[in-house]
């Protein structure tokens, strides 16, 4: 399988050069996106970073959730192996740091992989189907991006080889490793369990929006990057056809006027939504999201002020996520650009309305709202006509059935 590099792949902070470290970043996002689609189809998928991760010993039971059957979990082995070549080096040396005006911090941009990468998927049982991993790919590949900190703009990639994939594939494939005698001869148990607050595709959104250039320097003038635009790595980086804007954009959604589609009225909140929304590298109380300190009366404690509650470690996360990633954007032919904007926006979170956001959002992005985007201080003065070119999200009572959504994500010929 080739693979086009559209935006940058970001597949870890040491030395490129090692295929394998190359494979365990995109493995780790490939196995993201089908815990996604897993939990879409309510299977249970365990999130193999916490502390329910498979196995799971009931008696002498040992269950392990389809994730972990495809992928991988102590006591069992991945069902493939991936080979993947190809692919260079954009820039040598540190990250460029992108500063939108009124921040402090700034976002950081590493270099990543730039090129054509090739993926060889090596069958490693004889009950492995190619389309287990080919489907979820090919959704990332066409709404999200594979690799790690997509947040940040990188891992947009379209996949050369055109195969026309199904979801049904994707379905039989996964029927066929769960099959009861399959799973007696290993002697396990498939996990079914509850997903609660993990990522899953029917509380998904994606977004494509496209805008017109007038001259090839446009991205000079986008916010956060003005500053160092004569800086030879970023040069490099636009070299490859893609420019960083997520900074100019989030900033804008988490900190400035975009917090008009989020925040509400209730701006007590606004911190604890915040971190929910866009993450923090802050440690956290799991229920409210609210900023922990250590707890004085129980040092090996965090106490979280919102909840006036003394937490245990588990009770706290190290690290947030954020819900929502923006693309960098890509050429689609000499005049005209794309950028992603996706994430899970799921619902039940304290005082958020999923649903006012995600119209909010998809108003101002289509420019019909009443809250509007400054697009020229964003995205420069070298740019005009940004439209929101596509907007899916899982829609039932129209799309009553997961598996259509899927098919139709697989088919979808909106943007590129
Ligand atoms: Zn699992
Ligand atoms: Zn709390």
């Amino acid at each position: 399988m080739k693979i086009k590099i559209i935006t940058p792949i970001w597949t870890g902070d040491i030395d490129l050069k090692s295929d394998w470290l190359h494979s365990t970043g995109i493995i780790g996002s490939l196995r993201w996106w089908t815990e996604a689609i897993l939990r879409g189809m309510r299977k249970f998928a365990c999130d193999p970073a916490g502390d329910e991760r498979c196995p799971k010993k009931i008696k002498d039971e040992m269950q392990y959730c389809p994730a972990c059957l495809i992928f991988g979990a102590t006591g069992i082995r991945r069902l493939f192996r991936l080979e993947i070549s190809g692919g260079e080096k954009i820039f040598d040396g540190g990250a460029i740091n992108i500063k939108p005006q009124q921040r402090n911090r700034g976002w950081y941009l590493g270099s990543g992989l730039k090129g054509e990468i090739d993926l060889n998927i090596i069958p490693l049982d004889r009950d492995f189907d190619e389309n287990l991993v080919l489907v979820p790919l090919a959704i990332a590949a066409k709404w999200g991006g594979i690799g790690a900190k997509t947040q940040h703009g990188y891992g947009v990639v379209e996949l050369i080889d055109k195969i026309e994939l199904r979801f049904e594939n994707f379905q039989g494939a996964l029927d066929k490793i769960l099959k009861s005698e399959r799973l007696r001869k290993l002697n396990i148990k498939e996990r079914n369990d509850t997903n609660d607050a993990l990522p899953n595709i029917k509380e998904m959104f994606f977004a494509k929006v496209q805008f017109e250039v007038q001259n090839n320097d446009w991205w000079k003038e986008v916010d956060g990057i003005k500053p160092v635009s004569n800086d030879q790595r970023l040069e490099k980086w636009i070299e490859t056809g893609s420019v960083p804007i997520s900074p100019a954009i989030k900033n804008w959604l988490r900190y400035d006027d975009g917090k008009n589609l989020w925040q509400d009225m209730d701006t007590n909140k606004k911190e604890r939504k915040e971190n929910w929304l866009f993450g923090t590298t802050d440690r956290v109380c799991s229920s409210c999201y609210e900023k922990v300190n250590q707890d004085r009366n129980n040092r090996r404690n965090f106490w979280c002020s919102n909840c006036r509650k003394s937490l245990k470690k588990e009770e706290t996360f190290e690290r947030v996520a954020s819900k929502i990633n923006v693309s960098c954007a890509y050429r689609i032919n000499n005049t005209t650009w794309e950028f992603r904007i996706w994430g899970w926006i799921p619902e039940g979170f304290q005082g958020f309305n999923r649903n006012n956001f995600l119209n909010n959002l998809k108003q101002a992005l289509d420019g019909n709202g009443t809250r509007t985007i400054p697009w020229t201080s964003l995205l420069g003065k070298f740019t005009k006509n940004h439209k929101l070119k596509v907007w899916r999200e899982f829609n039932p009572p129209n799309e009553s059935v997961i598996n259509n959504y899927l098919q139709s994500l697989l088919e979808d010929k909106g943007g590129s």
